[in-house]
């Protein structure tokens, strides 16, 4: 007996609504998507009780005659593609013909629309899939799409909506996507008569944002400077080094107009904060991506929020390369905010020690050794160090072991020319936040954190330049290391010699290491070799083999940095902020925490009630 059955339309429309309607959100999102396609320039959106009741779509878009009003509602009905290959390269945002019968196989559904120019338009009335009614109708150019009492014929499907609220949240972030994604696009969102945005059109993705989200958030935001890298043209706003959410909320990036997800992209931007983001914790960013669409599948998933690339890796880079150098483009801007001068600048002298290169940082740190004398506050600072040795041997904080040769570069060379510093040196609070008073008011300076910053950007330009100084072992040190260990070791041999560890494999799960970069010194047992390794190990599933090296010298550099608690006086505070404003990326220390913070003058008032 056969028991095979074809299902009726009705039925089959149902089961497909299953993928592409899961709650009023859903609709939203289709139906906004269709006033896009169509042209509108101004999309209004009414929700009743989450969109539980009622949700409302109405645009001034192209409109659709007798004909096409009747045939959208039949499944796998498009206006968008015509053939297979037209699906290689999909220019809209709708290509697969099925929201409208998916959206009225499960809804009390109204159609209403007219072209534009045309007389007279259509209404459509279908229920639970059931075409009712078709006559004219007097509304606007434009559509205006209704779909009430969602699932109201799968009570099944009904019982997984969840309260108003949570549905209406929904509908608002598909909303606020679509408005972003959309700037030139003017936006009405009603909640239950309440008006929740009322976006005009035109607007640039700043102002949208602002109307959205707040100046706040808009002054943390740079301008990606539209750049085109091998056919991939990038544009739109990225948070400032050191601002970062705990979710990925908004890590919001558009790929030819539709929001998507994507771990390429995420990893991509992960990479090029690098160092400018803390751990665990995700970048803003309001990006868009154009590009050939024919080196795209959106057509993975029914709701179409993921993407195939065909070339990831390509991708990867040019959104690491961008990220970069926005990140880098806020420099200027930001050293200048914060060296504003007060009243009476400050001219460090040129003379002075610099900050040492980081191999004479040696492990010891014996601070007790500077006399009592020197750490008493001069009026003059610029006379009290110069030419005095004790001042000259706190600079370098140990004084670098005599037998070894002394660096053939100096500091000075490494470092990009000072700034001139017009901060007004106050003092320092709790041994560890510098305290400086500028044009805005009053500056913090983490010393660690900055320390941090100078150290790694240094070592790095060695390691990219001349290479990083390395100390061959008298008497190498064998290491011996789990099986996985091994295999990760032998892929990176090359990275790792680069950053100064010199490896050579020394039989099964056996290494042997003959040098060390001279910065670690020495004394750093194998102990500490390995956590280095084990570290890296875990980071490098995450990152590239490029960024490698920056990882080891950011965990590296750490170790050696000045502590918290470190005294520094106020020509070495000097410094360290002189050479901290000539970083590239001076915002952060390499773990994405803020070097400096300013605390304006309204703050201050603000705190003080005199201002509200
Ligand atoms: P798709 O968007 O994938 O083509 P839909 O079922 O969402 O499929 O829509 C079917 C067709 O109905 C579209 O191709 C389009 O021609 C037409 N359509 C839908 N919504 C609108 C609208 N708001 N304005 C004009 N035409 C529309
Ligand atoms: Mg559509």
């Amino acid at each position: 007996m056969s028991r095979i059955a074809l299902l009726p339309e009705e039925v089959a429309s149902q089961v497909a609504a299953g993928e592409v309607v899961e709650r009023p959100a859903s609709v939203v999102k289709e139906l906004v998507e269709n006033s896009l396609d169509a042209g509108a320039t101004r999309i209004e959106v009414l929700i009743r009780r989450g969109g539980n009741s009622l949700v409302r779509v109405l645009d001034n878009g192209c409109g659709m005659d007798r004909d096409d009003a009747l045939l959208c509602l039949e499944r796998h009905a498009t206006s968008k593609i015509r053939t297979g290959a037209d699906l290689m390269a999909i220019h809209t945002l709708g290509f697969r013909g099925e929201a409208l019968p998916s959206i009225a196989s499960v809804s009390r559904f109204r159609l209403t629309t007219r072209e534009h120019g045309a007389l007279a338009g259509t209404e459509v009335l279908v229920n639970g899939g059931r075409m009712e009614t078709v006559r004219d109708s007097g509304e606007p150019e434009g559509t205006q799409i209704e779909a009430r009492s969602l699932f109201y014929n799968l009570p099944a499907r009904r019982k997984f909506l969840r309260t108003e609220n949570t549905e209406a949240s929904h509908v608002e972030h598909v909303l606020q996507l679509q408005a972003i994604g959309h700037p030139h696009v003017g936006f009405v969102f009603l909640n239950d008569e309440r008006l929740v945005h009322q976006l005009p059109p035109g607007q640039t993705l700043r102002e949208r944002l602002r109307d959205l989200f707040g100046t706040t958030l808009v002054n943390e935001l740079l301008e990606v400077s539209e750049t085109e890298i091998a056919g991939v043209c990038v544009s739109g706003l990225l948070g400032r080094a050191g601002v970062s959410r705990s979710n990925r909320q908004q890590q919001i990036v558009f790929l030819n107009g539709r929001p998507i997800e994507n771990p390429t992209i995420s990893h991509a931007l992960r990479e090029g904060y690098h160092t400018a983001l803390m751990k665990g914790q995700h970048p803003v960013t309001f990006l868009s991506i154009e590009m050939d669409p024919a080196a795209v599948d959106v057509n993975v998933h029914p709701a179409k929020r993921e993407v195939r690339f065909r070339d990831p890796a390509h991708i990867r880079e040019v959104i690491v390369e961008i990220t970069r150098r926005t990140l880098e483009s806020d420099r200027t801007s930001w050293s200048r905010t914060f060296t504003a001068p007060p009243s009476k600048p400050f001219t460090p002298d040129e003379t002075l020690p610099l900050i040492p290169p980081p191999e004479q940082f040696t492990l010891r740190r014996d601070w007790s050794q500077i006399p009592a004398s020197s750490a008493a506050p001069a009026e003059n600072p610029t006379h009290q160090i110069a030419g005095t040795s004790e001042s000259t041997a706190l600079l370098t904080f140990t004084s670098a072991p005599s037998a070894q040769p002394a660096p053939a570069f100096s500091a000075q060379q490494l470092l990009q020319p000072r700034p001139t510093l017009d901060f007004k040196f106050i003092g320092v609070l709790g041994r560890l936040y510098i305290l400086m008073e500028n044009a805005g008011g009053l500056v913090l300076v983490d010393q660690h954190a900055a320390h941090e910053r100078i150290l790694f950007e240094e070592m790095r330009r060695r390691m990219e330049g001349q290479g990083v100084p390395t100390q061959r072992l008298l008497l190498p040190i064998t290491l011996q290391v789990a099986p996985k260990d091994a295999d990760w070791l032998r892929e990176n041999l090359d990275a790792l010699s680069r950053t100064g560890i010199g490896l050579e494999p020394f039989g099964a799960g056996t290494f042997k290491i003959d040098a060390l970069p001279q910065f670690l010194g020495a004394s750093d047992s194998p102990q500490l070799l390995r956590d280095i390794i084990d570290e890296l190990r875990d980071t490098s599933q995450q990152t590239s083999k490029l960024r490698l090296g920056e990882d080891m010298i950011a965990k590296t550099v750490c170790r050696h940095a000045v502590k918290a608690n470190d005294i520094l006086r106020e020509p070495e505070c000097l410094r360290l902020v002189q050479d901290l404003l000539a970083c590239e990326l001076p915002y952060c220390c390499p773990h994405g925490r803020p070097t400096m913070i300013q605390l304006s003058y309204l703050e201050l008032e603000k705190k003080f009630g005199r201002k509200v």
